[in-house]
């Protein structure tokens, strides 16, 4: 391994930041603390910081002193902060002082990785650019942080060529990588049919136009949109998990609703399969004279990785960590992540890296993050940003 020299010199004191974050973990849009600790570490090393950004995200800068300094060259680097709303069962002594809050997916790791990485390079300063430090809120529950970032003016304050995230990983062993070349996460939406007819008594169906069995009509419909219409190497989930219709059992309603989950790896495939989704199940209720209109909320994107820039990061993981570093084979997951909304703005990758076999699964009570792996993320950024901004 390659590891720069500073960063494992420095492995106790990033391990003593990432137990303090541990012991004092946030949830989404509620990281006051996370933010004042994140700014205090930046400005000590000498990063000018511009907070307010999407709430308690904040963004660090820092300028090279290689080369031409006009060059005009830069990239951000991505650490989410926030925890979940569940309480812990690690019985650690750092372990979470805040009732119903814990950092079960290890964001105390990637926020202490990036700013072991943001001093190391506040100090060499040994690159030709700007390296934007990108401390995001509120990954986790749906509200994307990333997004609220975007919408602050992230991209149109700072002008970046490219933008990286990185993910701890359980099941993959440590000092091992991925970047997935196209799809890493799943994007996740959610949709609500409602089946419009016109109610009436029970024992005179004819008068009706009835929603209940025009919404059975749909349900079968449905399950066939992924096993007759998708590409078999394609891949998406759809599933009914809400069906919701009448008030008594001598009336037929006027109305039925049919709720559920679309997953998908591919834009197009999303925004087909959301088209399909209320075109089928209009032609199916259509055949008992009933209409649908369909509520779309939309959910994460998938994560698309721009394929030049996850071979980059490849190269810059077996460049760092040894040829058999590198992990090809694993599948994305059906999972999201709120990172895609800055993979849908700008070029980049999503980067799992491994946090050992024995880990305990993302989101488990027992969950900690592998501190083995704070000089080897931070190493990562320090590498990522001196080659792309050489
Ligand atoms: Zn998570
Ligand atoms: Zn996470």
């Amino acid at each position: 391994m390659k590891i720069v020299e500073g960063l494992y010199a420095a492995h106790e004191e990033l391990t003593s930041w990432r137990q303090h974050l541990h012991q004092n973990p946030e949830i989404a849009y509620e990281e006051e603390d996370t933010s004042n600790f994140v700014a205090g570490k930046l400005e000590s090393f000498g990063v000018k910081v511009h907070r307010n950004f999407g709430g308690t995200g904040l963004v660090g800068v820092i300028e090279g002193n290689q080369g031409d300094l006009q060059s005009g060259k830069a990239i951000g680097l991505r650490a989410d902060m926030d925890a979940l709303p569940m309480p812990e069962e690690t019985n650690l002594p750092y372990a979470s002082k805040r009732d119903n809050r814990m950092h079960a997916c290890g964001h105390d790791g990637h926020t202490t990785m990036l700013l072991g990485a943001a001093r190391y390079l506040a100090q060499t300063r040994n690159f030709n650019g700007t390296v934007y430090c990108i401390f995001q809120p509120a990954e986790e529950g749906g509200n994307a942080g990333a997004r609220s970032m975007i919408n602050d003016g992230l991209f149109e304050k700072f002008h970046m060529d490219s933008v990286w995230g990185m993910h701890n990983w359980p099941g993959l062993e440590v000092g091992r990588a991925v970047a997935h070349c196209g799809p890493a996460m799943a994007g996740a939406d959610i949709f609500i049919l409602t089946v419009n007819g016109k109610g009436g008594h029970a024992a005179m169906p004819h008068l009706t136009r009835d929603p209940i069995a025009a919404t059975g009509m749909c349900v079968v419909a449905l399950q066939t949109l992924i096993s007759r219409q998708l590409d078999p190497f394609d891949h998406a989930v759809i599933s009914l998990t809400k069906l919701e219709a009448g008030s008594a059992y001598n009336v037929i309603p006027a109305s039925a609703t049919i709720g559920g989950t679309v997953r998908t790896m591919k834009a197009q495939t999303r925004e087909r399969l959301i088209r399909e989704i209320e075109t089928v199940a209009q032609n199916a209720a259509a055949t008992l004279g009933c209409d649908v209109s369909m509520e779309l909320r939309p959910g994460y994107p998938p994560t698309l990785n721009h394929e030049e820039d996850a071979l980059y990061a490849r190269a810059v993981i077996t460049d760092m960590l040894g040829p058999d570093a590198l992990e090809t084979e694993m599948n994305p997951v059906m999972g999201a992540e709120d990172f895609s909304f800055m993979l849908q703005q700008k070029p980049g990758a999503y980067i799992w890296l491994g946090a050992g076999m024995d880990s305990e699964n993302l989101h488990s009570p027992h969950f900690d993050f592998n501190d083995d792996l704070l000089p080897i993320g931070s190493s990562f950024w320090v590498q990522l940003a001196e080659s792309k901004l050489a």
